[in-house]
């Protein structure tokens, strides 16, 4: 019973009709990422890495970094699995870096922004990233993307790195969408990254500039807000637009009542908590996409996340 369990848990996330929802993992380390795996992930669609950089006098260096990957793509093996650049910043404490006070963290230099701010550290990341094998399986995001020049910046870059090495391969490069300009620019971000991540937890603080941390606006910050759900959509539409595929790798995705409306907006992988795994791939076969299209496409209309929320209950009791 237990091998049949887990024979089920490793099985592929299929709607009614067929259609196939790739099922990750969000994780901070090798060993999330092996219970990931054992709860039955399809690949990690999130390394936060964070966690390297965090608590301590001085920056990792590229050996210690690259290991720390390694040991991520080594614990989810043939898989593929998505690297993120260092996302602090602002209210993200890190002594060694030097960035200024800002009064206002989550719109100063945090992401990508900070990244610019000391591009040897960059460098580093990416060259430890460069150094992961094999390659074909490695997929770097890129956090806090506000437009496409940022993203050709970082691919040029990779691109030197990768020449001075002298490697023939390259790793996939995505961009996050967690900035509304980012979801209103998708089109043109999908043209030239290979794929589209959606932080739903970022992308509702700054569509409804309600800080993420503030516990007052805690219950009123739904991801499932009508203003959201139409930049999903726009997204979505951006990438098919050239053929490139979205993902969710928020804490929207690990809801049971949002996985029918993001199936339904197009979205094609959910990346999870490691212990939801199973939970939100059993939903998932019970949905019929055609369904899902519809009601998502109706809820746009609406004009809140209550009732957006109240619609999903409805069309899916079983959440
Ligand atoms: C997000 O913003 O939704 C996201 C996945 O990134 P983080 O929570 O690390 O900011
Ligand atoms: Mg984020």
């Amino acid at each position: 019973r237990r091998q049949h369990m887990q024979a089920c848990a490793n099985a592929a996330a299929v709607t009614l009709d067929g259609v196939s929802i790739e099922v990750a993992v969000n994780v901070a380390n090798a060993d999330e990422a092996r219970d990931g795996l054992r709860h039955g992930a399809d690949s990690v669609g999130l390394t936060r890495t964070e966690f390297l950089f965090i608590d301590r006098q001085q920056a990792p260096d590229a050996a210690e970094q690259q290991q720390a990957y390694q040991a991520v793509l080594d614990a989810m093996p043939e898989r593929p699995v998505i690297i993120r650049t260092l996302d602090v910043g602002g209210d993200k404490e890190v002594p060694y870096l030097q960035l200024p006070a800002e009064t206002n963290p989550a719109l100063g230099l945090r992401g990508i922004r900070s990244g610019f701010a000391d591009p040897a550290l960059l460098d580093m990341q990416l060259n430890a990233l460069l150094a992961v094998q094999p390659l074909s399986r490695l997929r770097i995001l890129l956090p806090m993307i506000s437009e496409v020049d940022e993203l050709l910046r970082v691919r040029q870059r990779l691109e030197l790195l990768a020449g001075q090495l002298g490697l023939s391969e390259r790793p996939q490069l995505g961009v996050m969408i967690e900035v509304p300009a980012a979801a209103l620019l998708a089109d043109q971000l999908a043209r030239h990254a290979d794929f589209l991540s959606i932080g739903t937890n970022d992308l509702t603080q700054y569509t409804l500039a309600m800080d993420r941390c503030n516990a007052t606006l805690a219950s009123r910050m739904d991801a499932l807000h009508p203003a959201l759900l139409r930049l999903i959509a726009m997204t979505v539409e951006g990438a098919r637009q050239h053929g490139k595929w979205v993902g969710v790798c928020g804490a929207l995705a690990s809801d049971p009542l949002a996985v029918p409306v993001l199936v339904g907006l197009g979205v094609t992988e959910l990346s999870v908590s490691p212990g939801l795994v199973p939970e939100i791939k059993s939903r998932i076969r019970a949905l019929d996409l055609a369904v899902c299209q519809r009601e998502a496409r109706s809820m746009q209309t609406l004009s809140s996340a209550s009732e957006v929320r109240q619609r999903a209950q409805h069309c899916w009791p079983a959440a």
